[in-house]
């Protein structure tokens, strides 16, 4: 296991300041972000890379979201203590560990194998317990269903039925929306008589979302 010494700190707290400058201004997503040692998802020789703004490889021709857009799309969420969170994408399962410091019950769902492994060890490793799950997440987990809040971390070329349906009344959900080269950024709300509301938030580049109910592979 990697330790989080005081120059890795330092680096989180530049991480942040360019994070600040780029318009994020949610106090808490900000320090979820100082309390998650992002270094420790990437092999030693990358430790340089952990800190710089932007995406990079996990294997699989996946990727670690870009800090900006994990804090984007987190602070879209506006996640309360105790919300109950389902993530399509675990990935590395940095996002989800950003979601459980801020006091989510996380349900996070995985379509690679490979990646599901690896991010089960890494976070209990790390001391966090979310709900994994090895599926198609554009069916949403009904197991568990209604969620508070929804986050899909890949790009989606519609959005899911499923996902409105497991959406509670005054639920949110943040899923980016379009082509395979970019997508939009989407807050869907759903009032409590289940009326949807959609914002649209600026553009970003992210793996496909895969499935029945995303790009076919
Ligand atoms: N949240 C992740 C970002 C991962 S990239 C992180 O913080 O690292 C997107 C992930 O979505 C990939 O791991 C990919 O395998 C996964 N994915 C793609 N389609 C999926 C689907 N239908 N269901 C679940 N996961 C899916």
């Amino acid at each position: 296991m990697f330790e989080d010494n005081y120059r890795h700190k330092g680096m989180r707290r530049q991480l942040i300041r360019t994070l600040v400058s780029k318009g994020i201004n949610d106090e808490a997503v900000l320090k979820a972000v100082e309390a998650v040692p992002r270094h420790f998802f990437f092999e030693q020789a990358f430790l340089e890379h952990a800190y710089q703004d932007k995406a990079f490889p996990i294997g699989e021709g996946q990727t670690i979201s870009q800090p900006y857009t994990v804090a984007v799309q987190t602070q879209l969420l506006n996640i309360k203590p105790g919300d109950k969170v389902l993530e399509i994408g675990t990935g590395s399962g940095y996002q989800c560990c950003i979601l459980m410091e801020l006091g989510a019950n996380v349900f996070t769902i995985e379509y690679n194998k490979k990646l599901y492994d690896q991010a089960k060890v890494q976070l209990r490793s790390m001391g966090y317990r979310p709900h994994f799950h090895l599926g198609d997440g554009t069916k949403g987990w009904p197991t568990f269903a209604p969620y508070d809040k929804i986050i899909v971390t890949a790009g989606a070329p519609t959005v899911p039925e499923a996902l409105i349906d497991q959406l509670t009344p005054g639920g949110i959900l943040v899923i980016p929306v379009g082509g395979e080269d970019h997508q939009e950024m989407l807050r869907i709300t759903k009032d409590s008589d289940g009326k949807l509301k959609t914002e649209k938030h600026d553009y970003f580049r992210f793996v496909p979302l895969v499935g029945k109910h995303g790009w076919r592979k």
